[in-house]
């Protein structure tokens, strides 16, 4: 945890120096002064340190690498789609993937593509490619690390399932590693928390193109009758409670809180699920308010205990990093393939030992499988 008081300003000022020249060496933006409300679809939540947005998988791999060697706290964010971050103050680094777009290629059925690129977008690719398998995804705003990141699904497909290889930065390099190593959950993978994805390669099924994009079209018209649209929402808040005959929508507007306020955020009318923000001054704690709300009504009338599918991002709360994730992930490290070397060798000192957990700069995070307080979403 960052020190109190001058102390904390001193290591922040160390460390904002070595963020500086960290980019400058790689040649990658890092910007101050940028908001969650600004970078969320929620359109809330508080002030970022530094926003990085590397353009290729090697810059990002290398960046990262940097970053935990100085000791330095990051997080990954796509799009923002699934990702509700309080209004505090947030002393890390956010590491956009929103530049690392690459250019989808083609070989026979597979599919290679970067993190970055938007899934919508994907699925048109690869619909005019007359390629089968993610249609039912098309409506999924973000990215495509964060569709890999949470098994992204909606109408009988998961990109898990289609997923061949996942490019992962390892001490920074990029990597491959087998879809088949990587527990693909319901809204939930086995990846760990400081794990970055970089990339994937796609198998998918040729099929009629005509055929392919009737059943986009259905999925669209399916989420375009049940869900808002042109609101600011993360999609489904809860995950629906294992075993229950009742969705949790169906349980929220049941207890008539379709609609309820508190204030910028509400219950939406359209699907009790989904909580959405509005106004200028809506607050990530309206939402927080209103969600827990939620969850202490559906404790006392149902006896469960709904837990968060939109990923809560602390302020205050650790942010694990990749080499603590990498110590815990020996398992994957027999099938990983190298694909490409470290790309910005001139670094000098990139072979120094990481760094240890008990960093002073690292702040929390609650998106850990592993971590207490486990939010990493289901849909
Ligand atoms: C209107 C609406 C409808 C939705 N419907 C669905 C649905 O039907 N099915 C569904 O599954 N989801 C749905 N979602 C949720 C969301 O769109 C998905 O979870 C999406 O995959 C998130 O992608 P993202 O790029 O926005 O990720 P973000 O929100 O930016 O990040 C989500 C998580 O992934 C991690 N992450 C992102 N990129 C990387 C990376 N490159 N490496 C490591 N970690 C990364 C982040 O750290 C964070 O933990 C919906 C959301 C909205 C707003």
């Amino acid at each position: 945890m960052a020190t109190e008081g001058v102390d904390k300003s001193l290591n922040l000022e160390k460390r904002d120096a070595l963020i500086e020249s960290i980019a400058k060496r790689l040649g990658v933006s890092a910007e101050r002064g940028k908001r969650f409300a600004e970078l969320t679809s929620l359109r809330v939540g508080g002030a970022i340190d530094w926003v990085i947005q590397p353009h290729t998988e090697e810059q990002a791999a290398a960046v990262i690498y940097e970053l935990d060697k100085a000791d330095i706290a990051w997080r990954a964010l796509g799009s923002g789609s699934n990702v509700l971050a309080d209004d505090e103050e947030h002393h890390y680094v956010v590491l956009s993937t929103q530049d690392l777009k690459g250019t989808v290629s083609f070989e026979g059925a597979l599919v290679n593509v970067s993190a970055g690129y938007s899934l919508p977008r994907l699925c048109i690719d690869v619909w005019r490619e007359g390629l089968s398998g993610i249609e039912g995804l098309g409506g999924i705003p973000g990215t495509v690390g964060g569709a890999l990141w949470m098994n992204a699904g909606a109408y009988e497909h998961e990109i898990g399932t289609v997923t061949e290889t996942v490019r992962v930065a390892r001490e920074g390099r990029v990597v491959n590693i087998p879809g088949s190593s990587v527990k693909w959950d319901y809204r939930h993978t086995s990846f760990r928390d400081g794990e970055l994805l970089l990339g994937a390669r796609l198998r998918l099924k040729p099929d009629d193109p005509v055929k392919i994009k009737e059943r986009m079209d259905e999925a669209k018209a399916r989420r375009m009758a049940t869900q808002p649209h042109g609101s600011r929402s993360a999609g489904c808040f809860f995950k629906n409670p294992p075993g229950s005959k009742l969705g949790t929508g169906k349980m929220i507007d049941n207890m008539g809180m379709k609609g309820t306020r508190r204030g910028g955020a509400l219950v939406s009318p359209i699907h009790a699920n989904f909580i959405v923000t509005e106004g200028e001054n809506a607050r990530a704690e309206d939402a927080l308010r209103l969600a827990e709300e939620i969850r202490e009504r559906v404790r006392n009338e149902h006896g469960i205990e709904l837990e968060y599918e939109v990923e809560l991002w602390r302020a205050d709360s650790r942010v694990v990093k990749s080499s603590e994730s990498l110590e815990s992930e020996e398992s994957l490290e027999s099938s990983e393939s190298v694909e490409s070397s470290r790309g910005f060798e001139e670094l000098g000192g990139l072979g120094e030992a990481r760094n240890s957990q008990d960093s002073p700069n690292s702040p929390n995070s609650l998106n850990s499988q592993n971590s207490p307080n486990s939010l990493k979403g289901e849909k």
